[in-house]
């Protein structure tokens, strides 16, 4: 098939002509949450645009198999080797096992993602669940003598690399991740860059995870689950590997390092990196204390919808600056575009050269280097032309596919009256049980309606709903 995407690739630090390995397919690998918290409405940002991603290929006619891991093992607060282990803190945080806090907070993150119509990837693979092809990786490692044990541990050798440093125009600061003054340098390291593959001393007494390797009682570190992990499931040679810039460095760079060393020849083509969403103090992050999730969207009565077509309106490539001035705004856009769409009939017929056209339109934004912005754009443009509604409607629905911001969910409740008639007297049945506090009732009517498919939602401008 054509290959007429362009994509800004990390690695060469150039717009590049897409062109996957095999004809047609697509393997796509994305780091996953570590679930020792819920995700903050940044790490969303990343999922976002990633979700576009992934979808603009399917729409292009790509055959995706994407895949996901769930850190639930190994994530030390330093990114590098040092801090403290996430998944511990969580749990001693909430006073419950580090495989409680994994469940809880993986399906906490699914809500989430579902509440942002982002599909959920093919694979979805948790650490934990990987230990033997972890174990099996470092043995390769070790045995090709890209890895040494030292102090129980073993590391990988970054002086057996010709390029360590893959991804080029790294600060200073970022090279001297793990050597900062604070941080107790680890003296069983040959080089300072050098990280461990798996722990068995550890300054983490109370580790809960350990299991039987060939050095001892132990854990995998971070960075060598994602590449066994991709590498199970999308074999030997993967086309595109996406996350936040942060994971540049240290944890891609050791991605490629431990990958290629033990496959002896390249292995991901292009890396697809979004840039940050920060707050007014900076960098948003998990460790800051409050920290904004999609519920406390929610419980301001903000759509979550919103916060995904605010994402789209700005490139990837770029830092967002969030503010609720500016969702405020979104929302306004928001609600004014579903109207539109909502007040379009179906009438006429579909004009087969404007909706091609458009849709070509379409995929030439998205084919620019994901450029979201413009593809709502031509959207906006689409919905002001002079061409009959249906054939709006259709290009709509198509453009739906990748934007997925919920443009239709009004329509749908119209094109069911009946639905919609008992749905809202359930509505207000549970508002009058909210005002007599009977919360009881209140949650057994939401219940109810859920295992209708019907998901309520609390907003400033009263109960909305919706099809889960
Ligand atoms: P974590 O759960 O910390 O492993 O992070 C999950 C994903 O969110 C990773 O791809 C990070 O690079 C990304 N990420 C972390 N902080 C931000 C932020 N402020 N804005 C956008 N993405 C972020
Ligand atoms: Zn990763």
């Amino acid at each position: 098939m054509e290959n007429r995407m362009e994509i800004y690739n990390s690695l060469t630090k150039k717009v590049e002509r897409f062109v996957p390995n095999e004809d047609g397919k697509v393997g796509m690998y994305t780091c996953g949450p570590t679930v020792y918290h819920f995700a903050h409405i940044g790490n969303l940002r990343s999922y976002i645009m990633e979700d576009i991603l992934e979808k603009t290929l399917r729409y292009l006619g790509y055959d995706v198999k994407r895949v996901m891991n769930i850190t639930d093992v190994g994530h030390l607060s330093g990114d590098s080797d040092d801090g403290e282990d996430k998944m511990l803190a969580g749990a001693r945080r909430e006073h419950k096992t580090v495989m409680e806090i994994a469940a809880f907070y993986t399906e906490a993150f699914f809500e989430d993602c579902r509440k942002l119509y982002i599909k959920r990837p093919d694979v979805v693979e948790p650490a934990t669940g990987c230990i033997k092809e972890f174990i099996h990786m470092v043995q390769v490692l070790l045995e090709k003598g890209y890895a040494y044990e030292m102090g129980g541990n073993v590391y990988f050798d970054t002086a057996k690399l010709e390029n360590y440093h893959v991804f080029s125009g790294q600060t200073e600061e970022e090279l001297l991740v793990g050597v900062r003054d604070d941080v107790e340098e680890d003296t069983n390291k040959k080089n300072k860059s050098d990280f461990v593959l798996w722990f068995t001393k550890s300054k983490f007494d109370a580790q809960e995870l350990k299991w039987e390797s060939p050095w001892g009682m132990g854990y995998p570190g971070w960075h060598i689950e994602c590449s066994s992990i991709s590498i199970k499931h999308l074999g030997e040679y993967m086309d595109i590997h996406c996350g936040g810039v942060d994971n540049i460095f240290p944890h891609h760079t050791n991605e490629i390092a431990q990958s290629e060393a033990y496959l002896g020849h390249k292995w991901c083509n292009y890396w697809f990196h979004v840039h940050h969403l920060n707050d007014k103090t900076g960098k948003m992050s998990k460790s800051k204390g409050e920290f904004l999730t999609v519920s406390l969207l929610e419980e301001k009565g903000y759509n979550p919808l919103v916060y995904r077509l605010f994402c789209l309106q700005s490139h990837y490539r770029k830092p967002l600056t969030f503010s609720y001035e500016a969702l405020d705004n979104m929302t306004a856009a928001y609600n004014k575009l579903v109207k539109r769409i909502a007040d379009l009939k179906e009438e006429g017929e579909v004009e087969q050269d404007k909706y091609a056209a458009y849709k070509e339109r379409f995929a030439d934004a998205l084919c620019d280097d994901l450029n979201s912005a413009m593809a709502i754009t031509v959207l906006y443009d689409m919905l002001k032309e002079d061409m009959t509604d249906k054939t709006k409607l259709a290009l709509a629905q198509s453009f739906e596919e990748v934007l997925s911001l919920g443009l239709f969910d009004s329509k749908e409740k119209e094109a069911d009256p009946e639905l919609e008639r008992y749905v809202l007297e359930r509505i207000e049945e549970r508002k009058a049980a909210k005002k007599a506090k009977d919360f009881a009732t209140a949650d057994a009517i939401r219940a109810e309606l859920l295992s209708k498919g019907i998901v309520l939602e609390d907003t400033r401008e009263g109960v909305k709903w919706k099809k889960a």
